[in-house]
């Protein structure tokens, strides 16, 4: 089965790759690495932005009395050892093409972001990571993910969930009777205030008419089968 999408931007939060370990998880981490490599192979220009609640989140600043703007640098700075925790495992697993960028300055192990070069990799096999989030603090990485699908043209973002198939009329974790919604409008995400990403990332989204499918990714292989069209989801455009 052909790829449905040709550009997508992969939207994964920190915890995808913490599956039971304290931060990092191996299964976890080289899981969610073989199917963005097999992915690659097939000809998918994927770019890639993780979140970083596995290390650190700016709201936990408040516990230790940190000004939010120092604590939200370093979420930015987890969402960098991730991507290079990411890096490392799809080298590991033997695909070299893959770049790390960041939008705040770390030269030493990343690239600094640049969207005309990103896409020149993509166009060249590349797995290209986008780290460091929007680099500026108050933002998230919904944020990130959204500004990054729209500067690499992507199809799609494909905003990865843990245990939930989509965006449900309510909290599927609550109520047995939860509907899933195959299909919504961006006007019908604020109207009906689901919480898809954050509001800046939602507006941006809907400004740029910009396709989100949400998926559930744990189960066998649903990075890719939502590459082929082949799982139950929900579609926002
Ligand atoms: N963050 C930020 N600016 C950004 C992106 C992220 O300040 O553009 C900070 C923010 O503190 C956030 C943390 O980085 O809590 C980790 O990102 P996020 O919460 O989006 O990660 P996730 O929960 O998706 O793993």
């Amino acid at each position: 089965m052909s790829l449905k999408y040709k550009t997508a931007l992969l939207k994964l939060s920190g915890e995808a790759l913490k599956g039971d370990g304290d931060i990092y998880d191996k299964n976890s981490l080289e899981n969610v690495a073989k199917q963005i490599i097999e992915l690659a192979k097939e000809g998918a220009k994927l770019g890639i932005v993780i979140g970083g609640g596995n290390i650190w989140r700016g709201n936990l600043g408040q516990n230790i009395n940190m000004p939010q703007i120092n604590a939200d640098y370093m979420g930015m700075l987890a969402t960098i050892m991730n991507g290079l925790a990411l890096e490392s495992t799809i080298k590991t697993l033997g695909y070299d093409k893959v770049e790390v960028y960041s939008s705040l300055e770390i030269k030493t192990v990343t690239e600094p972001y640049n969207f005309k070069k990103a896409r020149i990799k993509m166009d060249q096999g590349y797995i290209t990571i986008f780290t460091g989030g929007t680099g500026y603090a108050y933002f998230t990485t919904d944020t990130n993910a959204t500004i990054r699908a729209i500067e690499i043209d992507a199809d799609v973002i494909l905003m990865a969930k843990n245990g939930v198939a989509g965006v449900y009329d309510k909290d599927p974790n609550q109520f047995d009777d939860a509907k899933l919604f195959t299909h919504l409008t961006h006007e019908e995400i604020s109207q009906k205030k689901l919480r898809v990403m954050d509001l800046t990332a939602a507006t941006l989204a809907q400004d740029a008419n910009l396709k989100i499918e949400v998926f559930d990714m744990q189960g066998d292989n649903n990075i890719i089968k939502v590459m082929h069209g082949e799982l139950e989801s929900t579609i926002i455009e």
